[in-house]
C-alpha cells in the first residue's frame, strides 16, 4: 500500500513538520513526525495546505520509506558522525584541523589533507569517527530543516578565555532541538587568561551540567593550538558513541544525505554524500534531491578513488546529471527510468512551489502598495 512518513510529507510540501502534525490532529489523527500515514490521509493533509495532489508514482511515495525495513539481525555497528559547533573564533576550524592531523591511519603522511566537506579518522584504539567539516549553524540548521538528521554527536566548542557567547547558546538550542548529545570542548586552555571552570559554571545557566558538576555532559579541556587534551576529546566521543549503540544495515541499497555539492571544471556536478544505510558502489543509479545520476566514480576523503562506501562514510560521488543541494537525500534506486521518474516528479514539485511562492509574493506586494 502507498504510505509516507509525516516528515517526508512535510518535506514534499516544504512545510514544517509541526504544522503537518497540527493539521493531522484537526482531522483526529494523532501522529508523530516519524509516523507512517496512508496516501489517502496524506492527500487530505496536502489539500489542507492548498497543494494539488498528483499521485504519479507509487515508487516515489515509497522512496522516503526506504530503510525503515531493516531487520534487527541485519544491523551492524557503525561509527559516530560528529558536527562541531560554537561561537565564531572559538576555534571550530582549528579543532577540526588538529583532529584531522591526529588520524592514525594516515601514519607519517601527516593526516588527511583532502577536503570534501567531511572526513573520517581512526583513533589509536582502532575506533573510527566521522566529522562533518562544514562547521556552523547554517549548515546544520539548513539540513535539519530539510529533514536530514546527519549528526549523532555535537561537539560544542567554547573558548576558555571568552566563555558562553550568543552563537554558543544558539548551538545548544540546535543540539537540543535535534535531540543530539553534546560534548563540550573547552578550547584555548593554553591561553594565560583561560578560565575553563567559568565556562562550566556558565553552562549551568543553559541547563548543561557537566560531569564534574554532577551532570552527565562530558566537558574536555583542549587546545587546538598545542593539541593538549585532543586524545581525551576523541576518547570522549568514542565513549558517547558506545552509549548510543549506533547501528545500520550495510548490505542494502545505499541511502544518505548530501553534505555539499558543486560543479567542478572537468568533473561535472560533484556531491559529497554521507552514507547512512547500505553501501554505495560505482555503477549504482541514484536520486539526490531533485537530481539523479549513475555513480561514475567514488572518491574518499583522502582524494583516493574508491569502489564503495558504507554507513557513516563520507564519499565524493561523480556522475550526477545536475547539482543537488546540501541536505538533500541520496537514495540508490533499481534503475535509470525510476531515477528519472522520481527526479522529474521532484523537479515539478519545486517548480510548482516556486510558482506558488511567486504568486504569493505578488499579492503581498499588491497589498503593501495600497
Ligand atoms: P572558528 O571561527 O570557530 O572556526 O575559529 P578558528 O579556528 O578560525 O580560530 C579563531 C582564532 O583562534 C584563530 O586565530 C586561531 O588560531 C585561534 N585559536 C583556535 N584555537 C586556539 C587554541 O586552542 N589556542 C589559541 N591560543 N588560539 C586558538
Ligand atoms: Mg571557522
Amino acid at each position: 500500500p502507498e504510505t509516507i512518513t509525516v516528515q517526508e510529507l512535510a518535506n514534499r510540501m516544504a512545510e514544517r513538520g509541526g504544522e503537518v502534525i497540527k493539521s493531522l490532529m484537526k482531522m483526529g489523527v494523532m501522529a508523530t513526525i516519524n509516523q507512517i500515514i496512508d496516501a489517502d490521509t496524506a492527500e487530505l493533509v496536502a489539500q489542507e495546505f492548498g497543494h494539488k495532489v498528483r499521485r504519479v508514482a507509487e515508487s516515489d511515495v515509497e522512496l522516503g520509506m526506504l530503510g525503515t525495513d531493516d531487520k534487527v539481525e541485519d544491523l551492524r555497528p557503525r561509527c559516530p558522525v560528529v558536527t562541531v559547533m560554537g561561537h565564531v573564533d572559538h576555534g571550530k576550524t582549528s579543532l577540526l584541523d588538529a583532529i584531522r592531523q591526529a588520524d592514525v591511519a594516515s601514519g607519517e603522511a601527516g593526516g588527511i589533507t583532502q577536503h570534501i566537506g567531511a572526513y573520517q579518522i581512526e583513533v589509536p584504539s582502532g575506533d573510527k569517527i566521522t566529522f562533518i567539516d562544514t562547521p556552523g549553524h547554517e549548515a546544520f540548521t539548513e539540513m535539519r530543516a530539510r529533514g536530514a538528521n546527519v549528526t549523532d554527536i555535537v561537539i560544542l566548542v567554547v573558548a576558555a578565555d571568552d566563555g558562553i557567547m550568543a552563537q554558543t547558546v544558539e548551538a545548544i538550542r540546535h543540539a537540543r532541538a535535534a535531540k543530539v548529545p553534546v560534548i563540550v570542548a573547552v578550547n584555548k586552555i593554553d591561553k594565560p587568561d583561560a578560565d575553563p571552570q567559568r565556562v562550566r559554571t556558565e553552562l549551568l545557566q543553559h541547563e548543561i551540567v557537566v560531569e564534574d558538576m554532577g551532570g552527565d555532559v562530558q566537558a574536555i579541556d583542549v587546545s587546538a593550538l598545542t593539541k593538549q587534551g585532543l586524545d581525551t576529546l576523541l576518547e570522549a566521543i568514542a565513549l558517547q558513541a558506545e552509549v548510543l549503540e549506533l547501528k545500520a544495515n550495510p548490505d542494502r541499497a545505499a541511502t544518505g544525505v548530501v553534505i555539499e555539492a558543486k560543479v567542478e571544471r572537468g568533473r561535472g556536478s560533484v556531491a559529497t554524500v554521507l552514507v547512512q544505510r547500505g553501501t554505495v558502489r560505482t555503477g549504482d543509479v541514484f536520486v539526490a534531491g531533485a537530481e539523479w545520476g549513475r555513480v561514475r566514480a567514488l572518491v574518499n576523503d583522502r582524494g583516493e578513488p574508491s569502489e564503495s562506501a558504507g554507513p557513516s562514510e563520507p564519499i565524493e560521488v561523480l556522475g550526477l546529471q545536475g547539482t543537488p543541494t546540501a541536505g538533500d537525500d541520496f537514495v540508490v534506486v533499481e534503475n535509470e527510468s525510476r531515477a528519472r521518474e522520481i527526479a522529474d516528479y521532484r523537479q515539478r514539485l519545486l517548480r510548482e512551489k516556486s510558482a506558488t511562492a511567486g504568486a504569493r509574493g505578488t499579492v503581498e506586494q499588491m497589498l503593501s502598495a495600497i
